[in-house]
């Protein structure tokens, strides 16, 4: 496989050169096939199984691991790619590049006390779900590969080893920047942030480091207004989990939402809610304001107004996310404007699901079928005075034009937690990958309203116990 690595170009404190540790009996067990022919690559997945392993690096390539560092839950530390390393980029069909990366190995020099190992659950856990994302329309990093290593690795028990091929536009996080501000120099500082807008192709008349942190901004705000209209939960949005390019990174204890609750927190390690699902595009916003911060020295050279230009520009973040969640809100229940009695409409729709604590996914599916009754949000006295008010504000439309319309935005169905825990058990505990296969297909064409794609979709059985994901590794 033909790959470049830009990365080269940048002074040598943001990278290490290092290859990956071979393993023992690599197995290739999921291949995209629609991902290789985006990425143009012609060798047979076979074929490709040693370089996916890490087992086969031809001459022509240069691995590295990139450095960064990052607030993980608030706190600041160096981290860099422990467990993942970049092969290389190569164009894809829609003209950019695209990052090809082995996750989980083989150490790195930034892998600290861990093993540079990944566990198969896990990497299965990203591989579906970030399809189930791209599937979405949201903007995600892409899963190419999974090969089994063969090895067993030890964790509280030994689970079996596993290597994921992940496919990105960039993997230039927040965290790269607050690495070049503190451990780097200006002109360190300077070359990244260079490097970035060269790879995004910002252009721009205006002071391009300004122009380079607006691009990032809107494109998170973008990015969680899609999160939050689908229920997703991302998790750990640490700053070294977000990514410049606007892409979904790293997918750890996700999941997406069952009933709707903004208290909503499914991860074991998130003891403080501090990454709730109404959390997001306020932490989402705290992140900026870190990359903001380093990128001071190149926004003005006096340091006040530096500050002044990265708060005018951070300013534009809540706004420029309400107007993308509003929009994409009022078009969940069919409207096209967002005026405020549209957006007021919507919003209470929210709060009676948020008090009857509605399934998220099911409540605007049975709208968007034009059968809300089935779902005991719609029975509800405020519900039914609900449902009125919009059957009035849409007694205009032409009623298949509106479920068209509505069918374009309201997912039939998404990964649910429990049958995506299932068929990872499944794979890890017996090896059988039947389940994630169906899976996988399960995922596929999620607006899609045909008679099998709706009867696919089967709720969480009915439990007190919330879900829990495990930040698994
Ligand atoms: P994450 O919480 O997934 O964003 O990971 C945080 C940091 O831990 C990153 O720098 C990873 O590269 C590193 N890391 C996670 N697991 C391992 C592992 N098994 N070996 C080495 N580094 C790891
Ligand atoms: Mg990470
Ligand atoms: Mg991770």
């Amino acid at each position: 496989m033909n790959l470049t690595q830009s990365y080269l170009n940048l002074p040598e404190i943001f990278y290490k050169k290092v290859h990956p540790t071979p393993v023992h009996e690599p197995q290739l067990i999921i291949w995209n096939d629609e991902l290789a022919k985006e990425l143009h690559i012609e060798e047979t997945p076979e074929h490709l199984t040693g370089l996916l392993a890490g087992n086969e690096i031809p001459d022509s390539l240069t691995p590295i691991a990139q450095a960064y560092a990052g607030h993980q839950f608030g706190n600041f530390t160096m981290l860099g790619d422990g467990r993942a390393i970049l092969l290389g980029e190569r164009q894809a069909a829609d003209g950019l590049s695209r990052d090809i990366q082995l996750k989980g190995s083989g150490r790195t020099p930034f892998s600290r006390g861990g093993d540079g190992r990944a566990a198969l659950g896990p990497m299965l856990r990203e591989y579906v779900m970030s399809e189930a994302m791209n599937e979405l329309r949201i903007p995600t990093t892409r899963s190419l590969a999974v090969v089994y290593t063969g090895e067993g690795i030890q964790r509280e028990s030994v689970l079996p080893g596993a290597i994921l091929t992940r496919v990105a536009k960039s993997h230039l996080r927040v965290g790269t920047f607050q690495y070049a501000r503190n451990y780097g120099t200006t002109e360190d500082l300077r070359a990244l942030a260079d490097y970035a807008l060269a790879h995004f192709q910002i252009e721009t008349n205006e002071n391009p480091y300004h122009a380079l942190l607006e691009h990032v901004i809107h494109q998170q705000a973008e990015l969680l207004a899609k999160w939050q209209l689908v229920g997703f939960v991302h998790g750990v949005m640490n700053t070294d989990n977000m990514a410049l390019s606007g892409e979904t990174i790293d997918y750890g204890p996700c999941a997406f939402l069952d009933t709707y609750d903004p208290a909503t927190v499914f991860s074991s390690i998130d003891r403080q809610g501090r990454y709730a699902y109404g959390n997001q595009p306020g932490i989402a916003g705290w992140n900026l304001a870190r990359f903001a911060e380093s990128l001071l020295p190149l926004l003005h050279e006096d340091p006040e107004q530096a500050a002044g230009d990265a708060q005018q520009i951070l300013d534009q973040f809540p706004q420029s996310f309400q107007d993308a969640y509003n929009l994409g809100l009022i078009k969940k229940i069919g409207f096209l404007e967002t005026t405020p009695e549209n957006v007021r409409l919507a919003n209470r729709l929210l709060e009676l699901m948020a008090s009857e604590k509605a399934d998220f996914t099911l409540t605007f599916r049975s709208l968007t079928l034009g059968i809300p009754k089935t779902e005991s949000v719609f029975r509800t006295e405020v519900g039914v005075r609900w449902l009125a008010d919009w059957q009035q504000a849409t007694a205009e439309e032409d009623s298949l034009e509106l479920r068209k319309r509505m069918q374009q935005v309201n997912p039939a169905l998404i990964p649910r937690n429990h049958l995506v825990q299932q068929a990872l058990d499944i794979a890890e505990e017996v090896g059988n990958m039947q389940p994630f296969y169906e899976l996988l297909t399960l995922v596929k064409n999620p607006f899609d309203y045909t008679q099998d794609q709706l009867t696919k979709q089967q709720l969480p059985p009915d439990t007190d116990q919330p879900f829990v994901t495990y930040c698994g590794t």
